[in-house]
């Protein structure tokens, strides 16, 4: 007989798909590995079309009543998420530490104390979202932002429970109803999100969770004329799918993608901070949409920074992701292993030198790679041109402020780009040029909820955060009225 549940770091995990308010199992199931050991964490219900046609049916009759539900009351269901959330934390660190290899600190301190702020933030949020009124001519126009319908939310692995409520919270928030497909080497906290926002009250169909791998399930949902809006997170190939099934029904589509960003260090720069930040981009072992993987260092400053950046690199230690002395897990998959070394193999035989690096670290065996540096690579090669998504950097080296933002701005993507200069005007110059949804000066990864997130060109299509998130999820509609005894139509 199939387990329903499995017992993950202590904690019970329902391995079904959660449809209109009930567990619903599939014939088939796939295993879910941890990329700590190897170990199975569980079979996962294989959804397919018959399980898509099910979750869209219940969203589509959850809605009416989800929609007319008053905002203030939609806010308080999802506070009481975040509360559930945050009594849960330990658990959801725990799982998901398990399950997608990342650190357990960070998910403890930083990722799963966000999870919860992002059920607050959109609640809050909600509540003062404006109806907008101005007169044309006499009449009143009055803008209002009504809730779509089911909405398809896809994401991926690499930060499984964050990226979705993201996601969930303000499509929730505005009064849709969800159906959240989380990735399949990760599928576990969605199902505890389940759990929680039906403890929390949460109206039965309001939100599904589907289990099962993108070509399948993920394909079917994408694909169905019953849906009002699709939210993406995830690679570029797959968006073009997505947005392929998604062109037969002109679904909406909101597309967060990859990147290839840079970090540009000034010769004014504090090298320090600059070797800091640089650092930063091997957390969670490079797999981080927003990661500045290229860095583009000011020659007169290139051996020093190289230097700084060395030494701190060297000092990472890498290790079992639940162990509080480690700074780098392991990557998610052995197909992900294979595919960073593969760009690593290729550009070592192009004639890049690894300065660090460059190879898995086989004293840790499994999923470990080393935190690489390369030099001497190409503007137009591989490995400076396409996303890597491990602990892969290039450093290549400019003369002037053109030429910097030349070879910053050489990529189709324009996910983020980051600045270390001292000359706040420097700054100003580069950043109003740079090709990015998000430029950080002197700093890496500070967002606010509020403020607009996401990618130029194939780094991808629409913004999240704040009223972004609401235009999004939300049919924004304009009623315009006459006044009194108005008789001009013209
Ligand atoms: P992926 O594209 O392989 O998968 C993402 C999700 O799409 C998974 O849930 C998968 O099952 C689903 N999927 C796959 N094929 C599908 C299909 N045909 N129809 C519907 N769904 C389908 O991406 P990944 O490997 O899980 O994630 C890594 C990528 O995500 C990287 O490129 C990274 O940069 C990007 N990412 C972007 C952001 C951002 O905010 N811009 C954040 C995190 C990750």
């Amino acid at each position: 007989m199939t387990q329903h549940t499995t017992t993950v770091a202590g904690v019970e995990v329902d391995t079904r798909h959660w449809i209109g308010g009930a567990r619903v199992a599939s014939a088939e199931t796939f295993a879910d590995l941890s990329p700590i050991d190897g170990a199975t964490l569980g079979e996962i219900a294989r959804g397919g079309a018959a399980e898509a046609e099910a979750a869209v049916a219940a969203a589509e009759a959850a809605f009416p009543a989800w929609a007319a539900t008053p905002r203030a009351e939609r806010a308080r269901i999802l506070h009481a998420i975040a509360d559930g959330v945050e009594k849960r934390i330990e658990d959801l660190a725990k799982v998901e530490t398990l399950d997608n290899g990342a650190l357990l600190r960070s998910h403890r301190r930083g990722v799963m104390p966000r999870v919860a702020h992002n059920f607050r933030f959109f609640a809050d949020w909600l509540l003062t979202l404006g109806h907008e009124d101005f007169d044309t001519r006499g009449h009143t126009n009055q803008v209002s932002w009504d809730p779509a319908g089911p909405c398809v939310l896809i994401t991926p692995w690499n930060a499984p429970l964050m990226l979705a409520t993201w996601k969930v919270a303000p499509a929730l928030a505005a009064g849709n109803t969800v159906i959240l497909k989380p990735a399949e080497w990760s599928p576990l906290t969605a199902s505890l999100l389940a759990d929680i926002a039906a403890e929390a009250g949460l109206p039965a169909g309001v939100l599904n969770v589907v289990q099962g791998y993108g070509a399948e399930v993920g394909n079917a949902l994408v694909s169905h004329p019953g849906v009002r809006r699709i939210s993406f997170t995830g690679s570029v190939p797959t968006a073009k799918r997505i947005a392929a099934a998604a062109a037969a029904n002109l679904t909406p589509l909101s597309l967060e993608l990859g990147g290839k960003s840079p970090l540009l260090v000034f010769a004014d720069a504090d090298l320090d901070l600059a070797a800091d930040l640089a650092v930063e981009q091997y957390d969670n072992a490079g797999q981080v949409c927003l990661a500045a993987t290229r860095l583009l260092v000011e020659s007169s400053v290139a051996e020093e920074f190289t230097r700084r950046f060395v030494e701190r690199a060297e000092a990472l230690v890498q290790g079992d992701s639940r162990d509080g002395a480690s700074d780098l897990g392991p990557n998610i998959h052995p197909r992900q292993l294979e595919k960073i070394d593969g760009f690593v193999r290729r550009a070592l035989d192009g004639g890049a030198r690894a300065v660090i690096g460059g190879g898995p670290n086989t004293d840790l065996g499994g999923l470990y790679y080393r935190p690489t540096l390369l030099t001497g690579v190409a503007q137009d090669s591989e490995i400076v041109q396409e996303e890597v998504f491990g602990p892969v950097l290039t450093l290549q080296t400019f003369d002037t402020e053109a030429e910097a933002v030349e070879l910053a701005n050489d990529t189709r993507f324009g996910l983020a780009a980051t600045l270390a200069t001292g000359d706040p005007e420097c700054a100003e110059r580069v950043s109003a040029q740079l090709v990015a949804g998000t430029v950080w000066v002197n700093c890496f990864f500070v967002r606010d909820l509020q403020a607009p997130f996401g990618g130029s060109r194939h780094s991808g299509v629409g913004r999240e955060g704040g009223t972004w998130s609401f235009d999004f999820y939300c049919d924004v509609k304009n009623t315009v009225t006459a006044p009194k005894g108005w008789k001009d139509h013209g």
